[in-house]
C-alpha cells in the first residue's frame, strides 16, 4: 500500500455561517461534509492514512462519524488556534507513519473527487506542491469609497486538496509559524519549491454561508430510474368472492386470476422490477406454478420491496391509474393508499392514485375487465 496521508480540517468555527451549527456537521442530504468527503475517498487505493483535525467541543460527534468509516485508518488530533496551525497538527499527526505524500483539504468542500486527488498524487513525483486554481472569469471590481473600479489582472480562486511533498510541507510549517495561512500552498516559497496548478472543479466550492449548501443537492441523488408497469385481469360475473385492489376488498364481482388477481399490486411489482432493470412480475411469480395459486399478492410487492431495499434504492413516487367503467375507485383510493404505504414503507404523499373509465368503448368499457398502470420513480 501506497503511503500517502489526506489530512481533513474539521477544526473551524465557521463564524459566516450560522451560529449555532459548524458547516462540517451541517446534513447535506442523508451525510454531512466530513461524511460525504469519506464516501467519496473510502475506496480510493492511493490513501493509505486519514488525519481528521478537529475542534475539541466537537469530540463526540466526530467519534461518531469515524465508528461509521472502520475500515479506513483515521487518526484524530485536535485543531489549533488557526488553519494554519490546525494544519501543522495534522501533520504532525502523521509523522511516525512519514507519508511521501500528503494532500490538505477542508472539510467544508464536501465534493472532492478521486480524479483530482489521483492527478494532484502523479503531480507530486515531480513537484513539490500542486493544487487545482479556476480561474475567474466574472468581471472583478474594487471598491473604492464610493466607486467601483476594474481590476485589470486575471484573478484565480485557490481550492483544496493541495498535495505536499510531506517532508517540504512539514518544513515549511516548522520555518514559518507564525504567518496565519489561509491555505498551505502560501507556506511554499515558488523560487525554491518546484509549485504546480492544475484546473480545479467548480463543483467543490467552500460552504461559507447557510445557504451555500442549497449547491450541494446533487450530492444527494445519484442515480434516479424510472419504471412502468399495465395489467388487466377480467371480471368474474359468477363468483361469489370480493373484488381485491391493491389490497382493498371492495364490494364488487372479483377478477379472474391465478393469484388474488389484484391488478393494481400487479402493475406496482411491475414498475419497481422495470424500474430495478430486473424483469417483469411473470419471471418471478410463474403463473403456471401451483405456489402462487390464489395467494395475496402483497407477497409479490414485499418481493419487490425486498429488490429495491437489496439495490438500496428508495421510492420517490408512485402513480398509479385504473381503468375501469366500474366500481368508482375514488370511493377506495384512502384504502388502498395505505397498504401500499404499509408493505413499501414509504410516505401516503409519495402515492397517488387516480382512474378513469374506457369510454364505453371495447372490452374495459364494456365492464368485461379491470386495469391498471402503475409509475414508479425510485433513486439511490
Ligand atoms: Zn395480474
Amino acid at each position: 500500500m501506497k503511503k500517502n496521508a489526506l489530512i481533513i480540517l474539521a477544526a473551524g468555527e465557521s463564524q459566516r455561517f450560522d451560529k449555532t451549527l459548524q458547516k462540517q456537521f451541517i446534513k447535506i442530504g442523508k451525510y454531512n461534509p466530513i461524511e460525504h468527503i469519506l464516501n467519496n475517498i473510502k475506496n480510493n487505493k492511493e490513501i493509505s492514512n486519514i488525519v481528521i483535525v478537529f475542534n475539541k467541543n466537537q469530540t463526540s460527534k466526530i467519534k461518531k462519524i469515524i465508528k461509521k468509516y472502520k475500515d479506513l485508518k483515521i487518526i484524530l488530533t485536535k485543531g489549533g488556534k488557526n488553519r494554519q496551525e490546525s494544519s501543522f497538527n495534522g501533520l504532525k499527526a502523521i509523522k511516525k507513519i512519514n507519508p511521501k505524500k500528503v494532500l490538505i483539504h477542508d472539510a467544508c468542500r464536501p465534493y472532492i473527487l478521486n480524479s483530482e486527488i489521483n492527478k494532484i498524487i502523479n503531480k507530486l513525483d515531480k513537484y513539490d506542491a500542486c493544487a487545482p486554481i479556476i480561474k475567474n472569469v466574472d468581471l472583478v471590481r474594487i471598491k473604492n469609497q464610493n466607486d467601483f473600479n476594474e481590476f485589470k489582472s486575471d484573478l484565480y480562486l485557490i481550492q483544496t486538496p493541495q498535495g505536499f511533498n510531506y517532508k517540504k510541507i512539514f518544513n515549511a510549517h516548522l520555518e514559518y509559524p507564525y504567518i496565519n495561512s489561509k491555505d498551505d500552498i502560501e507556506l511554499l516559497n515558488n523560487k525554491i519549491n518546484k509549485i504546480n496548478y492544475i484546473q480545479g472543479n467548480k463543483k467543490n466550492i467552500k460552504i461559507t454561508y447557510y445557504n451555500d449548501i442549497k449547491f450541494f443537492d446533487f450530492l444527494d441523488i445519484k442515480s434516479i430510474k424510472y419504471g412502468i408497469g399495465y395489467d388487466i385481469h377480467k371480471i368474474n360475473f359468477n363468483s361469489k368472492k370480493k373484488l381485491i385492489l391493491c389490497g382493498h376488498k371492495i364490494n364488487f364481482y372479483p377478477l379472474i386470476g391465478h393469484s388474488d388477481a389484484d391488478v393494481g399490486y400487479h402493475a406496482i411489482c411491475d414498475s419497481i422490477f422495470g424500474a430495478l432493470g430486473i424483469g417483469d412480475i411473470g419471471k418471478f411469480f410463474n403463473d403456471k406454478n401451483p405456489k402462487w395459486k390464489n395467494v395475496n399478492s402483497k407477497i409479490f410487492l414485499l418481493f419487490a420491496k425486498n429488490k429495491l431495499n437489496e439495490k438500496n434504492y428508495e421510492i420517490l413516487n408512485i402513480d398509479i391509474n385504473f381503468i375501469c367503467e366500474k366500481p368508482k375507485i375514488s370511493k377506495y383510493s384512502y384504502k388502498m393508499i395505505e397498504n401500499i404505504s404499509k408493505i413499501l414503507k414509504i410516505k401516503k404523499s409519495k402515492i397517488n392514485i387516480k382512474a378513469t373509465t374506457n369510454e364505453k368503448v371495447s372490452f374495459i368499457g364494456r365492464g368485461e375487465a379491470i386495469a391498471a398502470e402503475s409509475i414508479v420513480c425510485i433513486s439511490k
